[in-house]
């Protein structure tokens, strides 16, 4: 599951039928958030939590797949603190297996993770970072080369480490 925003809005129906091509299920909201899901129906159900009103920062997490420990530290702080929270956590400078949890450049979508880890420790976490590090390298090795146009739109640029 994948929470995103587009970046033009005009895109939307390009990328909504690129993604369906993928043989995932995604749904656009009028400001542009994507979300991205191997079915519609969790598609859905997780834009009507992001659209709802009200504190819905664990559920949201919850629905995107994020670790309870981490969803409960975010409620506590609601999705109005979530950046700040980000940056404060980053300036700790986590050292070791930890630095894979750095949220360092969360508010722009480049750090590691999509969550913030609840702690430099959190088990859960560690186990999505180590995911991210091995499919970052699958991607370095297939037969996807950088740069190569795909469905004539998208370019595949496999992640910088
Ligand atoms: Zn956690």
């Amino acid at each position: 599951m994948i929470r995103t925003q587009l970046l033009d809005l005009g895109s939307a129906w390009a990328a909504k039928r690129w993604i369906r091509r993928q043989g995932l299920a995604c749904v656009v909201d009028d400001q542009g958030f994507v979300v991205i899901a191997w079915n519609a129906f969790r598609a859905r159900r997780t834009m009507a939590i992001d659209r709802s009103e009200g504190n819905h920062t664990r559920a949201l997490g919850l629905a995107l797949g994020y670790p309870r420990c981490c969803c409960r530290e975010a409620a506590k702080r609601g999705d109005g603190q979530l950046d700040q929270w980000a940056a404060t956590y980053s300036r700790s400078r986590p050292s070791g297996f930890s630095r894979m949890l750095d949220p360092a450049g969360y508010a722009d979508g480049k750090s590691m993770l999509s969550h913030i880890p609840c702690g430099p420790r959190c088990t859960r976490s560690l186990q999505m970072a180590r995911l991210v590090v091995r499919a970052r390298h699958q991607l370095r090795t297939s037969k996807v080369k950088k740069g190569k146009v795909l469905d004539g739109r998208v370019r595949c640029h496999p992640l910088s480490q």
